[in-house]
């Protein structure tokens, strides 16, 4: 089955085609057709076009909303300049995927898309403002294009997280604001956890009921997740994904009562204050310089900038405590795992985040750290560490693919 993986963000669109079979379920094997991104949408659109075993493409283009986004795609899905062989028409294309950031309480899972399920996402958008409405706008206009006999499937970034307990996503307010208007934790990156946690159980050959361990996601956006049993027992993002580690532009966690000082001292509206937590932060609040760990790195060594070495101590810093923290209230795990542009490609963050670990029985293996990178996955700690340190690539698309396939042929 082709199969149309797409990412609506509030102003990108990203996909991916992929083929998905049983078989290649059942060897784990990836048979990815095409690729793209497509940024700045509501202006001039840079656009990047991947097609499998061919030259990126880079164009550029004005693109008003994601109607005219989605549409280019699948202009150029068919047509001789993108030559994916396996699409040469419309219905070539046998369903589409969407990740939906956020399913509220209404969705542990992911499901086939109806009226009733639009409107649940519908009901969601005071939860996720700015992305609910993209993934909605990306549903409808693929049914516009391909027509209502394309089924789609939404996979929710938050329904991985849907059975923690209690006493994970409450929050320590009045308990009556759950109940009224569901303030709660929701988490986000569920697929990503979900789908590291299942490649980790996959190389180690670990039933899902065995499998405890930590998940890092460390990217632009970050979030840690304690699973137990093969199950998210609790993760860093809450109720939106402001809150937890310290992120590329966000600030993970800080004390609430700075906001109202800050609105006193300076006279900023609650809405500037949003907006300074969750665009000027984290690595570039503190750094004056970058939201981007790469240069972040660059800056420490090549110019010893103080700025830029405090940014990523106190990234790694809150990465160790939530590390400590889940510990403790997992009674230990089997593994900590790093994902993510940072987890995946960075040696010396990975490295910085295990210092201090030692008292838990952590222990990494500096060469093996030192040569994972550029999508490698393995295992990065001595043969006696007690817990194991790995690296896995994230691959959400692949899961949102797996997942529609499992949709459209109700086995999910
Ligand atoms: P997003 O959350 O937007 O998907 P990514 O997972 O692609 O982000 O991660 C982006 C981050 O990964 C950036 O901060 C980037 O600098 C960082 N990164 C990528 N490669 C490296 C590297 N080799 N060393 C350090 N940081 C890296």
């Amino acid at each position: 089955m082709n199969i149309l993986v797409l990412n609506c963000g509030s102003s990108s669109l990203k996909f991916q085609v992929i083929n998905v079979t049983q078989e290649t379920i059942d060897q784990n094997a990836e048979d990815l057709l095409a690729k793209g991104v497509i940024e700045r949408i509501g202006s001039q659109s840079l656009i990047t076009l991947k097609p499998t075993g061919r030259k990126t493409q880079k164009k550029a283009l004005p693109f008003r909303n994601h109607a005219q986004a989605i549409d280019f795609v699948l202009k150029w899905l068919v047509s001789e300049d993108s030559d994916v062989t396996a699409i040469s028409k419309l219905s070539d294309i046998q369903s589409v995927g969407h990740r939906v950031v956020h399913g509220g309480e209404k969705f542990s899972k992911s499901v086939l898309i109806n009226d009733e399920v639009i409107e649940g996402i519908e009901d969601c958008i005071d939860l996720a403002p700015l992305h609910n409405p993209a993934n909605l706008d990306g549903i409808a206009a693929i049914e516009q294009i391909l027509g209502k006999g394309v089924p789609q499937a939404a996979v929710f970034d938050t329904a991985f997280h849907s059975e923690m307990p209690q006493d994970s996503y409450l929050y320590p307010i009045p308990y009556q604001f759950y109940r009224r208007y569901k303030i709660r934790r929701y988490g986000f990156h569920g697929t990503s956890h979900r789908y590291i946690s299942y490649r980790y159980r996959f190389l180690t050959n670990t039933p899902k009921s065995e499998t405890n361990i930590i998940t890092l996601h460390l990217g632009n956006g970050c979030s840690a997740c304690a699973i137990r049993e093969g199950k998210s027992a609790d993760t860093s993002m809450g109720m939106t994904p402001l809150e937890g580690l310290t992120m590329g532009t966000r600030t993970g966690d800080i004390d609430p009562a700075i906001l109202e000082y800050l609105h006193l001292k300076e006279g900023i509206t609650y809405s500037h204050l949003f907006n300074m937590l969750n665009k000027q932060s984290g690595l570039l609040g503190i750094s004056g310089l970058t939201n981007d760990m790469r240069e972040l790195l660059e800056e420490e060594e090549e110019n010893q900038d103080r700025r830029a070495s405090l940014a990523i101590d106190i990234f790694c810093r809150r990465v160790r405590k939530y590390i400590g923290a889940y510990l403790a209230n997992m009674n230990g795990a089997d593994a900590i795992i790093f994902s993510g542009g940072i987890g995946e490609n960075s040696a010396t963050i990975r490295s910085r985040i295990c210092q201090n670990l030692s008292w838990f029985g952590v222990a990494i293996d500096e060469e093996r750290n030192q040569s994972m990178s550029g999508g490698n996955e393995g295992i990065i700690s001595t043969s006696d560490s007690k817990v194991k340190l790995v690296v896995i690539p994230t691959n959400e698309e692949l899961l949102i693919a797996r997942d529609t396939y499992r949709c459209v042929e109700g086995i999910i």
